[in-house]
């Protein structure tokens, strides 16, 4: 057995019969109307507008949240199931339906009773889009090195700052907003001294600046957002003054799950496609799939797919039993997922051959797709950091500065 994971009985996954119906209604939905779609999403880096009404008539948007707060519930694992299954055809979309949480979970985590009440339901429901503003131009794994500040103006929070990379920014209706209120104390406390605050978009000194121009997860881009003398009140203020670097560290423990879902769903898509070509198409008078080189590929990239899965369900199912286990178990499943995608959407290209550079045949795509999971909600040698100190801090109590 392996720390911090001691009983056998530590390794279960908890599959009910709900998440099993759930998953034939949304592989339903993707195959009729997503499907489609999908090239064209790729080709005008859009996504049209009658899809986020399906998703809306769906409840999509309200899954993971609870019912109390306007959602449909669900715990982490059948908001994995649903990431799985809409990224297995595209991954944007998914990302367009998740990119929410991290605006919902900050405040289900941290909010008062006011802020969800106010906040959570229109977006549960589709109705209002939200957006998580952490990143900036010269700090993203390193949240304490953000420039943004929050100074106390009669009565208000004044924001001002530059943020960088934030999905869904130009749809989004509310934000959730990072910006330092106190310099750090020391050196060893760099993380102290942020604060969280949530901002609303009509408000003025907010703008949505230029969307950047990223390789993949075509339809869902990032956007700079500005922060010009935003006036905050102080009942807008997400969490304990100067705690945000807990506020940030706590969602995305909850969401990097979600982006292992993601890139199980793109391993899947590619180990299909390249499953069926490789019986379809001929060389030497042979299906491909009757070389080895191709077979073993293919092999391989099942293996590899199924533990990403089976980790990701595993760590969904640590989640929803509250085990704080599982946040190590979400790096792991987080790390080695987005990696198996990589790996396994580079070699479904080699196995369509020139077709699998072609943009039209949509092999290529989820190569860009999964080179993003990699890098957001945490890069992955963050990841690594992340487990070494959990493994320290679960097993013995200690903890350490890795640089
Ligand atoms: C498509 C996309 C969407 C995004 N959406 C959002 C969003 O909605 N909201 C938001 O706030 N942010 C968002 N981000 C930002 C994302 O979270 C950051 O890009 C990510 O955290 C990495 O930060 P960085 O780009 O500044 O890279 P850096 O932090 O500069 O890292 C550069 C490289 O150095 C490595 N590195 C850095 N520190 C260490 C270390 N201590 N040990 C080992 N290696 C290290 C990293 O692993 C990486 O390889 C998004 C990014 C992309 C690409």
């Amino acid at each position: 057995m392996v720390f911090p994971f001691t009983s056998l009985q530590d390794f279960r996954v908890e599959i009910t019969e709900e998440h099993e119906l759930f998953r034939k209604m949304i592989r339903e939905f993707v195959e009729k109307e997503l499907e489609p779609r999908a090239m064209e999403i790729e080709k005008n880096n859009e996504i049209p507008e009658e899809l986020f009404d399906r998703a809306r008539e769906l409840g999509l948007f309200g899954i993971g949240i609870p019912e109390e707060y306007g959602g449909q519930g669900g715990g982490q694992l059948l908001t994995a199931i649903l990431m799985e299954e809409l990224s297995r055809v595209s991954p944007a979309f998914a990302t367009a339906i998740a990119v929410k949480g991290l605006f919902v979970v900050p405040i289900l985590l941290f909010g008062t009773e006011e802020q969800k009440k106010k906040y959570i339901p229109p977006v549960a429901r589709g109705e209002k889009f939200a957006a998580h503003a952490n990143t900036e131009p010269e700090a993203g794994s390193d949240i304490a090195g953000i420039k943004s500040t929050a100074k106390k103006v009669n009565g208000y929070w004044v924001i001002n700052g530059r943020k960088m990379f934030i999905t869904g920014a130009d749809k989004a209706d509310y934000f959730v907003v990072s910006a330092r209120t106190s310099p750090p104390p020391d050196r060893k406390h760099r993380w102290k001294g942020i604060t969280f605050f949530i901002v609303e978009r009509d408000w003025p000194g907010v703008k949505v600046g230029q969307k950047i121009n990223v390789t993949g997860l075509r339809g869902e881009h990032p956007s700079e957002v500005i922060l010009e003398d935003v006036k905050v009140p102080e009942e807008n203020v997400l969490g304990p003054i100067g705690e945000g670097f807990k506020v940030a560290v706590e969602t995305y423990d909850h969401g990097r799950i979600g982006i292992a879902a993601q890139a199980v769903g793109i391993a899947q898509a590619v180990f299909e496609k390249s499953l069926n070509y490789a019986l379809q198409r001929y060389a030497f008078e042979r299906p491909i799939i009757s070389f080895e080189g191709v077979a073993f590929k293919i092999a391989d990239m099942m293996i590899k797919l199924e533990a990403a899965r089976l980790l990701t369900y595993w760590a969904a199912t640590l989640a929803d039993q509250g085990r704080k286990e599982y946040v190590i178990a979400a790096s792991l499943a987080k790390t080695f997922a987005t990696e198996v995608a990589e790996e396994a959407s580079a070699k479904a290209i080699k196995i369509h051959g020139g077709y699998g550079v072609d943009i039209e045949t949509g092999v290529e795509r989820f190569l860009r797709d999964a080179l993003i999971t990699t890098i957001y909600e945490g890069a992955n040698d963050i990841q690594r950091i992340t487990i070494i100190r959990q493994i320290l801090r679960q097993v013995f109590g200690t903890s350490l500065t890795l640089m």
